[in-house]
Formats: structure tokens, sequence, C-alpha cells
């Protein structure tokens, strides 16, 4: 018999999402022998410049800021050994409500039918035994996350490949202790002036805890590769040991599943090997 090794894909909306959100996972099923393949959707042309330069403000070329976040997320695919990147290419939308979000070429304006067929095909080549994305408000809501959630269920669809789905989460729990660790270092953790709906999910909903302790090194050294966009330097604030306190369990809900693993489960491949 042939040992077909196995394979994660995971499905990203902008350079630098693959580290905040699985970096962790990336890391730990490299070094367990799988396959890693990352879809990144957009170019992140919405992001930050070179020397800091806001989206909007004077002097932020797109085109430099999309050859800056390719080179950080080549680098970040190197902290992470991700054997294969693929990137759809779509222009950043840009936060919701940003002209940017109606611009010919952006991801949101892209009918999900024809981005789910690219995806579709990148899941035939790749045949992923378990694919990750984003929840159906794309965690918090960023146009470019809705997208990439509706393109890679449409695409699941299609090829009937992958064994298992998992949206990632993050359990109400780890935000109060976030908040409490921002506190405590004296970093500046602005309240929303709203009340914001509520993010993450109540841990009993959680169906998926993968501890990726050991691989939190390569999980900060993939986020500083994108020290370029300020929000990183949020977390990057917290040194490597806090990050890794607090960074380091990845969690999942499972959405589809051929395998019947009992929940809850450790392991984004139970049932698969
Ligand atoms: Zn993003």
């Amino acid at each position: 018999m042939v040992e077909r090794t196995l394979t994660l894909m995971a499905v990203h909306a902008h350079p630098d999402d693959e580290a905040t959100s699985t970096g962790g996972v990336l890391a730990r099923y490299a070094a367990e022998g799988v396959t890693t393949v990352l879809v990144t959707c957009t170019d992140g042309r919405c992001g930050d410049g070179p020397g800091g330069v806001k989206p909007g403000d004077p002097g932020h070329d797109p085109a430099s800021v999309v050859a800056m976040r390719q080179a950080e997320l080549e680098a970040s695919c190197a902290a992470l050994k991700v054997a294969h990147l693929e990137t759809l290419g779509y222009a950043d939308s840009g936060m919701m409500g940003w002209p940017t979000n109606d611009l010919p070429g952006s991801f949101w304006t892209t009918p999900v039918d024809e981005a789910a067929d690219r995806l579709a095909e990148l899941i035939r080549r790749y045949r992923p035994d378990v694919v990750v994305t984003y929840d159906e408000n794309g965690f918090y809501g960023h146009p470019d996350h809705i997208q990439a959630h509706r393109i890679t269920m449409a695409a699941v669809a299609k090829t009937d490949i992958p064994a298992k789905v998992y949206w990632t989460t993050v359990p109400r729990t780890a935000f109060a202790e976030f908040g409490k660790i921002m506190q405590e270092m004296g970093v500046e953790w602005a309240e929303p002036d709203e009340p914001q709906p509520q993010l993450g999910l109540p841990d009993e909903e959680i169906s998926t805890w993968v501890d990726t302790r050991a691989y939190g090194g390569q999980k900060f050294d993939a986020l500083a590769t994108h020290a370029s966009q300020t929000e990183n330097i949020f977390f990057l604030q917290l040194g490597r040991e806090r990050f890794t306190e607090l960074m380091g369990m990845e969690t999942f809900v499972r959405v589809r599943d051929t395998t019947d693993a009992p929940l809850p489960e450790d392991d984004l491949f139970a049932g698969l090997r």
C-alpha cells in the first residue's frame, strides 16, 4: 500500500492572516509530516505602506504595498515551513464601508462562483484532507474574510474532496485573558466606543482545541515578518513567551466531517490517521 501524506489547506484573506489565526497549526502539522498549503486570496493593497503610510494618505502607493506584503508573506511561509503558497491575487477590498469595497477587481465584488472555481481547481490539485477558513462573519466582519469563507464553502461543495472542514474561532475566555495581559503590560488597549457584536465562541461551543505551544516561536516569527502592519505590532509587544502563552492554543469549529471522530477533539486530523 502506498502511503499518501495528509494535506492541510488554509484559506486566508490577506497576507498576515495565516500567522495570526493558523500559524500554530501550519507549523505543527508541517513538523508532523503533513503537506501544508496556504491560499491567500487578496494582495493586501489596503494595508499600511512602507514607512507606515496609511491607506488613503498621500504617498500610499498600492503597488509598493502589494510588493512589500508579498515578500512578507513569503518570509512568513518560510518561518511556518508552508510547503505550497498559492495567491489568488484579488485586490484587497479594505474594511467594510471603504470605497475600495466596490472598486473593479476587488475581492468583495468578485462573483463567489468565479473565485470558488479557481479555489476548486487548487483543491483538486492538492486534495486536502482538511480545509480551514473563517466563519460566515469572517470572524470580525471584514469583507475579504467573509468572501474567503464564501468561496471556500462553495469550492468544498463543488469538489466534495476534503474529509474535514473547520472555521477558526477564539474562546471568549481568551479575550478576557488578553485584555488582562495587555492592561498588566500597560499596552494601550482602546475599548471600542460602541458595543461590538460578540466575537468568538463560548468554550463549550468549540469543537477542536489544538495545542501548538511548542510552535509558538515559529508563529511569533511568522507574525514578525508582517511587522509593517500596525495591528500586528500590538501582538509582537507581548514578546515570544507571553505570546505563546496567549496564542498557543488554536481553536476551531468543525463544520464538515466524514470521519466520525468524537468531539471535542485535539487534532484537526483526528479520525484520519
Ligand atoms: Zn485579514
